[in-house]
């Protein structure tokens, strides 16, 4: 019998329940261990900002989920990895001890890294539903006075795609409630040109995305970096090709959402061999550590390098699809471990993403998300803002059933030659 302990239950962690569950043997114990017994799905927390969605409506409890599944649950965070000792000491003095440990706790967000960055300061986030729902408090404020308004993404940042949701996001809500003419808005963002998203682009994103803000009236300014932020104030730097300084702008607002830069949580950060000096899961191409073998890593919390140099530090984003694609390499090894036999699933890292503006959106498909790639597609349309909304309903349920990927999702990505784990010599399978 092994204990498989899964640290960190959000979009990563909660798929990776499930999928494990179906990779054990009969008497094989799987533990999670999450902050807190509720699952919000992150994506929807744009929508939540601006009250298109309620917190309940994006929210499952994960107790009676996972013991559905015949799955230990334990809502209490993990105080520290102890990889040494194959343990997961708790906040609450616990321990659990473990065979195998899958390490899925998302980011720990630093915006401590920026003055006056971030909810507890001077601007709003999206990353968690406490603080879309702090954001919408604000917005329902901001539309009493509107004003300008600073949204997007700092330097470090490695999720970019949020903040250009947000944007249209909040331009389609203002012209709705008719306030958007009194409402201008600047993108402020570490990339180095628009639609970059941390993949050095995908298809056309940077036509895509300039010619959407061009259409709604958003200002940019690329290769920033946050100096700091005062009340109503975003001081930023604008750098040239060789990282001097081009220009120093001044941002006044009454209205910013930034996006932070992100790292390993505490839990993890600065154990020797495990985690990067971000604190992100070292790891190689079958997802696990090099050094505790029987360690593995998934979600944003896992190290990738960036995509190329550029004048302002720009992370690699981990998408949604990508991160699934994790999971299933993980799972499938830790089954074929089970089994006594090697651990040579790969995932594909491909990302599929729907980045949505209220309105409409954009759709992109990286295969693999880092460059050269085989697949290099993007599109806009009104379509993009359904799919979302029905992608939602459908992530949702699965995680409420307790189901990793149905036979109707596998058959539906395998037709559209979009697959989740590498073949043998490089191919998708
Ligand atoms: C606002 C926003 C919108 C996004 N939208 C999209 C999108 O539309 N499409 C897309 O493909 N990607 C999107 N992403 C990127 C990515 O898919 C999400 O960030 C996703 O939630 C990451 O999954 P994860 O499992 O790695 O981390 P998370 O979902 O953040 O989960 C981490 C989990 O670990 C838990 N945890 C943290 N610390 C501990 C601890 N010490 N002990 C125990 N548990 C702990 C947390 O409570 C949480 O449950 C978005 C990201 C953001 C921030």
């Amino acid at each position: 019998m092994a204990e498989v302990v899964l640290l960190g239950a959000g979009l990563g962690g909660v798929v990776a329940a499930y999928e494990l569950k179906d990779q054990l043997r009969g008497k094989d114990r799987l533990t999670v261990v999450n902050k807190g017994d509720t699952y919000h799905f992150v994506p929807s927390n744009p929508w939540v900002a601006v009250g298109w969605r309620t917190r309940k409506a994006i929210e499952v409890k994960l107790a009676p989920a996972m013991h559905r599944r015949g799955i230990d649950f334990i809502g209490t965070p993990a105080k520290r990895v102890h990889p040494t000792e194959n343990r997961v000491e708790l906040e609450d003095g616990r321990s659990v001890a473990y065979d195998y440990l899958v390490i899925a706790t998302g980011p720990d967000l630093a915006f401590d890294e920026i003055d006056g960055l971030g909810p507890d300061a001077n601007t709003q986030s999206i990353c968690h539903v406490d603080h879309a729902e702090k954001a919408r408090a604000a917005f329902e404020v901001f539309c009493r006075r509107p004003g300008p308004i600073v949204v997007g993404a700092v330097q470090g940042a490695s999720c970019f795609g949020p903040a250009y949701e947000f944007a249209m996001i909040l331009d389609t809500e203002l012209r709705r409630r008719r306030l958007r003419d009194q409402a201008p808005m600047t993108f402020v963002t570490s990339e180095p040109y628009i639609g970059h998203l941390g993949l050095d682009g995908v298809g056309d994103t940077k036509g895509l995305l300039e010619s959407e803000m061009r259409n709604r009236h958003i200002k940019w300014i690329t290769n920033a970096r946050l100096v700091k932020v005062e009340p109503g104030k975003v001081i930023a730097e604008e750098l040239n090709e060789d990282a001097s300084i081009k220009s120093t702008h001044e941002l006044p607002f009454a209205y910013s959402m930034m996006l932070p830069a992100f790292r390993g949580v505490e839990a993890v950060r600065g154990i020797e061999q495990l985690t990067n000096p971000r604190g992100f899961i070292v790891i190689d191409k079958n997802q696990r550590n090099p050094t505790f073998r029987n360690v593995f890593g998934i979600g944003v919390g896992v190290a990738i390098a960036p995509v190329g140099k550029t004048p302002v530090p720009v992370g690699v984003p981990k998408t949604g699809f990508m991160i699934e694609s994790m999971v299933t390499a993980t799972a499938k090894n830790i089954g074929a471990l089970l089994r006594g036999k090697p651990a040579d699933s790969v995932a594909a890292w491909n990302a599929v993403c729907l980045a949505d503006f209220g309105d409409g959106g954009v759709a992109f498909v990286a295969e693999p998300q880092i460059p050269p790639r085989n697949v290099n597609w993007s599109a806009k349309g009104k379509w993009v803002h359904s799919a979302k909304e029905m992608f939602e309903g459908y992530f949702l349920g699965k995680v409420r059933r307790g189901q990793g990927v149905p036979f109707m999702e596998r058959f539906a990505l395998h037709a559209l030659g979009i697959e989740k784990l590498k073949a043998k010599g490089g191919k998708a399978r």
